[in-house]
Order: structure tokens, then C-alpha cells, then sequence
């Protein structure tokens, strides 16, 4: 690790993160393991074993150069699942072979390293119901830590191999890093308030972005609490609307392996379709008055996403702030769906199921982040000179 990967950036409450044991992101998807890390997992095993666990069922993806960008190997029956995931849901490598035998994203998964320049950046992916269980406790506010990789080894193991950051922009702004940063820190600032409804937070900092976009000076970025809300959650509205109940229903279950706070195989669940087309009244009768006791999870899941910037779609690092209106937006129409077909109010392990499933809809799917509309605040409130 070379000087300038010596300190660490992650939030605060991932300190305490720890795996579940689940094994609940070893199965139901395609594993993109970088060739390397296939190498590194072939060579810890004796030549034999390798050759026959590993000599079939390979799938290679290229880039544009027609070099080998990732590996999927084919999962096993009955749940799809990698197929050194023993069934109490332990890794057989890493129980045989030790941390260093895995493909990196086994190692780091749900963090990804960013390197920023100065530092590396830690971010964890909201998909992981461990890291919503650390959302979900205000204990530990949400803002960045900076650790050093030598007292902390056993982050600094998820830091080892950073990704490049990639250029950002909003609208005519490009942003240098320095300036993210003072962006990010007064974002993650105004969200240290738990006592406000995070629907005030975001329409605040989406006027904020909306006006940065058009004026494109971050040092005139200013995040108000006066500005007129009902242009906002037109946007919002819009934005819930975005998907039919039938093409979400199509990705629940292979999202529900996620959801550890209620019995996920509910029969109730049937009728989620249903209820994901038809979730304002779910969202009136069982939503509504839960919205104090759900506040500093949804509070704390804005500053979530306001501190991982990126998202890699197609081994290209997309600046993400653009998304987060969206998967706010998708989260309450399917927390309120669920209080529907379930037939009860909205309490917490809901809205962690609400906020995994948007999130593994628009950073685990990888939506292109450039293809969705940006909130644009009225001319008359942009503050424009
Ligand atoms: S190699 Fe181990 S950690 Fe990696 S996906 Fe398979 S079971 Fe999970």
C-alpha cells in the first residue's frame, strides 16, 4: 500500500458493521469476479481440486478491447447459489483457505474502495441488510471517519485495491474532489438533524444540486429549508411512478434473500403486485403516522447515499447523486406496498426491506445514473445572477 493509501475514508457507523453469516450475497446473482481473483482462488486450491471445480460452467465477459473484464461462474441449484457457499452459509474457501485465497470482490463486498487522490474511500452498498441495520441505529452519527490503514487492518483488506474515481459533473459544473468533498460534508451536516422528515431534507438539498447544476459554482452552494416544496414532490411523485408493478414484482424475488425482519415468504406476498401498483392508499392508511419512528432510518439513508457518490455501470464509475430522489421516491412506494399486502403499519424492518430493493434496483442493477431526469428547481428560485 503506497503513502497516499495510508488513511482511510468511511462513514462512522460502518465502523461497527459486520457480516451477517447469511450468506445472503452468495446466491441469486451473477458474481462478476475479476480474472485475477478467479487466479488467486484457483492457486490456493491443490491443482486437481482446481481443475475439476473450476474447469466448467466459466463464463467470460470482454470490454471494447477485447480483454476478459470479469468471470461469472455457474451458480447451483436450488437457490442459485455460488457453489463454495456451504449450506449453513459459510464460504468453503475462506473456512479452508483464508481471507487472502478470495476474488477481491468476496473480500471487500458490501464495500467498495474509491481512491479520491489523498485517501481511500470506503463505501457500502445499501443492498447488505447489516449495513441497513446500522442505519437503522442513530447511536453513531452519520458523518466520514478517517482511519488509518495500519491500525485497522482488517478495514484497510477492503482498501487494498481501489477504484479510480471518475470525473464529475453537474450540469455545466465539473467538480474537483476538494469541492465534492465541501458539498458532501454540508449535505452530511444538514442530515445530522433527525428531527426533520427526511422528505424536507431531500427537497432542500435536490434545490441545492438543482441550482448548483444551473449556476455551476460550488462555492455558492447553499442548502435552504424555504424553498417552495410542491414543484419537489411533483418530481418525486414522477419518480415513484417511474417502474410498473409488474417489472418490480419480476425483481423481488431475486431481492428478497435480503430481508431477514419479517418472514419474506409470507403467503400475504402474493398479492405485492397488487399493491405495487395500487400503493398510495397503503401508503395513507399504514404509512403516514409511522413516519417519526421511520424518520432517522430514512434520514440516515439520504446521508448514505449523499456519502457514496459513485456507482460503477459497466466497469465505469458514474457519478450517482442524480439517482437518489429516484430511489428515495421507489423505497416509500414499496415500503407502502408492503404494508399493504402484509396488512400493517410500516415499522422499521419494512422500510430497511423498502430502501434494500431500491437500492438494489438502481446501484446493484446499475441503471445508468446520466439517464434519469435530475430535479430542476422553478427559474424564479434557482438564485441564479
Ligand atoms: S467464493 Fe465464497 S465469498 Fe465468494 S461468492 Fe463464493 S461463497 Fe461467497
Amino acid at each position: 500500500m503506497s503513502d497516499n493509501q495510508e488513511t482511510i475514508v468511511m462513514a462512522a457507523p460502518m465502523l461497527n458493521y459486520q457480516c451477517n453469516l447469511k450468506g445472503c450475497c452468495c446466491k441469486g446473482w451473477g458474481i462478476p469476479f475479476k480474472p485475477e481473483g478467479v487466479a488467486r482462488l484457483a492457486g490456493a486450491m491443490p491443482a486437481d481440486e482446481a481443475k475439476e471445480r473450476l474447469n466448467w460452467g466459466m463464463e467470460f465477459f470482454v470490454n471494447d478491447k477485447q480483454e476478459i473484464e470479469r468471470i461469472e461462474l455457474a451458480r447451483l441449484p436450488p437457490d442459485d447459489r455460488c457453489r463454495f457457499l456451504e449450506p449453513e452459509g459459510q464460504c468453503e474457501i475462506h473456512r479452508r483457505f483464508g481471507t487472502d485465497a478470495l476474488p477481491d470482490l468476496c473480500i471487500n463486498f458490501p464495500a467498495v474502495p474509491y481512491h479520491t487522490g489523498q485517501t481511500i474511500e470506503l463505501h457500502y452498498e445499501a443492498v447488505c441488510p447489516s449495513v441497513l441495520d446500522q442505519l437503522a441505529d442513530p447511536t453513531v452519527p452519520y458523518m466520514p471517519t478517517a482511519l488509518s490503514a495500519q491500525e485497522h487492518p482488517e478495514i484497510a483488506i477492503r482498501a487494498r485495491r481501489p477504484n479510480k474515481r471518475p470525473v464529475m459533473h453537474l450540469g455545466q459544473a465539473q467538480l474537483q474532489w476538494p469541492q465534492m468533498e465541501t458539498l458532501r460534508n454540508t449535505v452530511l451536516t444538514s442530515l445530522q438533524d433527525l428531527q426533520r422528515p427526511a422528505i424536507e431534507h431531500l427537497c432542500a438539498i435536490s434545490y441545492a444540486f438543482g441550482r448548483l447544476r444551473q449556476h455551476g459554482d460550488p462555492q455558492r452552494f447553499e442548502i435552504r429549508y424555504d424553498e417552495p416544496p410542491e414543484p419537489f414532490y411533483d418530481f418525486l411523485n414522477t419518480c415513484a411512478h417511474a417502474h410498473s408493478g409488474l417489472a418490480l414484482i419480476q425483481l423481488w424475488p431475486a431481492f428478497k434473500r435480503f430481508v431477514w425482519d419479517f418472514d419474506r415468504d409470507d403467503p400475504k406476498l402474493e398479492h405485492l403486485e397488487h399493491w405495487l401498483d395500487h400503493w398510495e392508499e397503503p401508503l395513507e392508511r399504514w404509512m403516514i403516522g409511522q413516519e417519526p419512528a421511520l424518520r432517522p432510518l430514512l434520514v440516515r439513508f439520504l446521508a448514505h447515499r449523499y456519502f457514496s457518490a459513485f456507482v460503477e455501470v459497466r466497469g465505469e464509475l458514474i457519478f450517482a447523486y442524480g439517482s437518489i430522489p429516484h430511489a428515495h421516491a421507489l423505497a416509500l412506494r414499496v415500503a407502502a406496498a408492503l404494508s399493504g399486502a402484509l396488512e400493517r403499519p410500516t415499522d422499521v424492518g419494512i422500510m430497511k426491506a423498502a430502501l434494500g430493493f431500491a437500492d438494489y434496483i438502481y446501484r446493484g442493477l446499475k441503471i445508468p445514473v446520466s439517464s434519469l431526469p435530475w430535479f430542476e428547481p422553478p427559474e424564479a428560485d434557482t438564485g441564479a445572477q
